[in-house]
């Protein structure tokens, strides 16, 4: 285990030089002070957990102190914002501050997000208020505890530093971690600014660091966009299966590594609605939780027009093909799972379509649901779900489909079957309700909520003893809660 000075640097990104990205150092922010950490995120960078309790590690995630080894630039990109090209964006209120590579030989980006001006920020003042910076750092570590691939959180950094919004509120730093942060956006502005040779140092970079296996392919550039398809298409289908709303997928929000990235206002489901929008400024709904899906290949094509001076316009509308049936395959997949079922039949895909639009109907609460049916035998679980649909004889019907198919699969051990689907269906989720209460504690100075939420859902699998009210259903007043962009 290492302190922080033990760090060690190798940044990557930064020797690409001034075309992809400008030096820039943090402005630290006034009083600064640990909120959270993350002792798994930790890990990855091999550090102590205890280092986080130190006044060095707030200094130097607050924006005070650097590594002499670090290599503080904001990063060059563009991107599609709600459908419209937007040729000039940029890290406007983050700093990549270097790569570090752990014992593992992983390089690590450590990127902190709230760190003052940059020649990005528009007219923005370059900070992150607290309550964003901590629903951020909730979301990747709750995320990855879910298995759904993200950017990690290590820590959130609160201060005395005011900063306006609709009300005045505080500045904060949230310190991410990504093997990569070049988005969708980077290969669009070198392609719409017509730098194929940039583009071209861009992209051998990214092939090189993150896609080698890629060079061995006749084509690599294709190998590597096939890549990006096939990991988008498992992602969204995780995000689908488990009710996570993004909320802002502009192309300059989409990681070229295929996970949740940029987190604004997003939402994991209460209700079930395929019809949700959870970004208060989006309203054409463009973001809607089933957008998702044909958004997500929009985004793809979108990457696949900048990459045209690399590949064939052919192969790149067949590649763009496999994104749907692929995505089919892991979201059905996941929902297998989740329904408890062991083997595929035809029906499977129906006896779903099915459930949802009666849990639509009632606003059935998504996640519970799928515990619940679990925590019994099929006979009872349905017995006992039943009252929360409104349409009582619409889910009998299905109750009894579903038990049937269960039975199909032969004589089930209960015990095996609530583990198995407890395994793949959490008892925890981050609810904006449950952020709000950790945030308007935190706002007052408390930070103990933010910690114990972040605790619970570090292991959102397993029955926590005490923890009981984490796992209910949102209050009225926890439903409609409006997040927008502004953060
Ligand atoms: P986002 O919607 O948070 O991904 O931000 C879109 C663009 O606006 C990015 O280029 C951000 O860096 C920039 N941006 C967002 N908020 C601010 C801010 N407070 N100050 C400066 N730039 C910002
Ligand atoms: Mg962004």
């Amino acid at each position: 285990m290492k302190a922080l000075d033990e760090l060690t640097f190798d940044n990557r990104f930064a020797r690409l030089g001034d075309a992809f990205s400008t030096h820039v150092l943090p402005e630290p922010i006034a009083a600064p002070r640990l909120v959270v950490a993350s002792p798994a995120a930790m890990a990855l960078l091999d550090l102590d957990p205890a280092e986080a309790e130190t006044p060095v590690f707030a200094e130097l995630f607050g924006g005070h102190k650097l590594w002499a080894e670090a290599e503080p630039r904001a990063m060059v990109y563009s991107g599609h914002q709600f459908g419209s090209y937007n040729p000039q964006l940029g890290d406007g209120r983050g700093l990549l501050l270097g790569e570090v590579y752990n014992d593992a030989g992983e390089h690590w980006d450590l990127h902190l997000k709230g760190a003052g001006q940059t020649p990005y920020s528009r007219m923005g003042d370059g900070r992150a208020v607290l309550r964003s910076s901590i629903r951020e750092f909730l979301a990747s570590e709750a995320l990855h505890a879910l298995n759904i691939p993200t950017t990690r959180a290590l820590c959130v950094i609160g201060s005395d530093t005011p900063v306006w919004r609709e009300k005045q509120e505080r500045a904060a730093m949230v310190l991410r971690l990504s093997p990569s942060h070049v988005r969708f956006g980077h290969f669009e502005f070198f392609y719409y600014t017509k730098r194929p040779e940039q583009q071209k140092e861009l992209g051998d970079h990214v092939l090189a660091m993150h896609f080698p296996h890629c060079l061995e392919q006749p084509e690599p550039y294709l190998a590597m966009f096939r890549e990006i398809v096939e990991r988008n298409a498992e992602l969204i289908a995780k995000w689908q299966a488990y009710g996570f709303c993004h909320g802002v997928m502009n192309t300059d929000n989409m990681s070229i590594l295929g996970i949740t990235f940029d987190f604004g206002p997003f939402a994991f489901l209460d209700d079930f609605d395929a019809h949700f929008v959870c970004n208060h400024s989006d309203d054409q709904g463009r973001y809607s939780f089933s957008n998702q899906v044909p958004i997500g290949q929009w985004n793809l094509s979108a990457l696949a027009q900048a990459l045209t001076p690399f590949i064939s316009v052919e192969a790149l509308r067949e590649t763009l093909g496999l994104y749907l049936p692929l995505f089919q395959a892991h979201y059905l997949d996941l929902m297998r799972r989740r329904l408890g079922f062991t083997t595929a039949e035809d029906g499977d895909q129906k006896l779903l379509e099915h459930l949802l639009q009666l849990m639509q109907n009632s606003g059935v609460d998504y996640s519970l649901f799928f515990r619940r049916l679990g925590d019994e035998s099929p006979e009872l679980a349905v017995a006992r779900l039943r009252d929360d649909f409104v349409d009582i004889k619409g889910f009998d019907a299905w109750g009894a489909l579903y038990v049937a198919r269960v039975a199909r699969e032969g004589v089930v051990d209960q015990e095996q079957r609530r583990k198995r689907m407890h395994a793949v269906n959490p008892l925890y989720i981050l609810r904006n309700y449950l952020a709000q209460k950790a945030i308007d504690a935190a706002e007052s100075g408390d930070y103990s909520e933010v910690r114990r939420l972040h605790t619970v859902l570090s292991n959102p699998f397993e029955e926590q003893p005490g923890m009981e009210s984490y796992a209910e259903r949102p209050p009225e007043w926890g439903k409609h809660l409006e997040i927008s962009c502004s953060s």
